[in-house]
């Protein structure tokens, strides 16, 4: 787990991990412990760090699968052209206010696109909608969080359909679940001048 954050008051009703007794401590350190006690037998490395284009490569080396939560674009694009250049197959979720977003990313595959096919060279804006401002249920969070968790143990362990290309959209509102399948761009600034393997 990387994250270089610490918990605060308004986590808790969505960052499950977390108790108010926790409030202002590191959270990988915090989400170590509660893993611990869980279970003493998994292996849990708390990286307290900010992931960014010069640390990414350490930091996610040996990794079989990358997880990608984070909330903001310069990282989701940083993680996805290292996954791509180093062949880590990439679970990226995301949450609006009422809708989920989850996808399975191995853009080096000469067929399959990246997360930067998807978003192009996205920007984050200085006005953007943040959490903090728009507020996230805690409910809308714990399905992605589920969903994030399954794809990842499908893209690892290769059960039912192949879930690489196609992004799952859960509406909170209606609600209801679609698929849609992702392009892979040929100009793509991510994937577009990969060798194909
Ligand atoms: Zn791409």
């Amino acid at each position: 787990m990387i994250d270089d954050d610490a918990v605060s008051l308004d986590n808790l009703q969505r960052q499950i991990l977390f108790g108010t007794g926790d409030v202002g401590r590191a959270k990988a350190e915090v989400a170590a412990g509660a893993v611990a006690r869980l279970n003493p037998d998994v292996r849990f490395e708390a990286r307290q760090a900010r992931l960014d284009a010069a640390n990414v490569a350490g930091l996610v080396a040996g990794a079989d699968l990358i997880l990608d939560g984070s909330d903001n674009f310069a990282t989701r694009l940083i993680v996805s052209d290292h996954a791509t250049a180093a062949h880590i197959p990439l679970v990226a979720a995301a949450i609006g206010q009422f809708q989920a977003q989850i996808g399975t990313f191995r853009g080096w595959r000469a067929d399959e696109p990246c997360y930067r096919c998807f978003v192009g060279d996205a920007f984050d804006a200085e006005d953007c909608d943040s959490c903090s401002e728009l507020g996230v249920l805690g409910a809308m969070a714990g399905i992605a969080g589920s969903l994030a968790a399954l794809e990842s143990i499908r893209a690892l362990t290769g059960f039912g359909a192949d879930p690489a290309g196609k992004l799952h959209i859960f509406d909170g509102l209606v609600p209801a679940m679609r698929t849609i399948r992702i392009v892979k761009d040929p100009a793509c600034n991510g994937c577009g001048n990969q060798p194909p393997t």
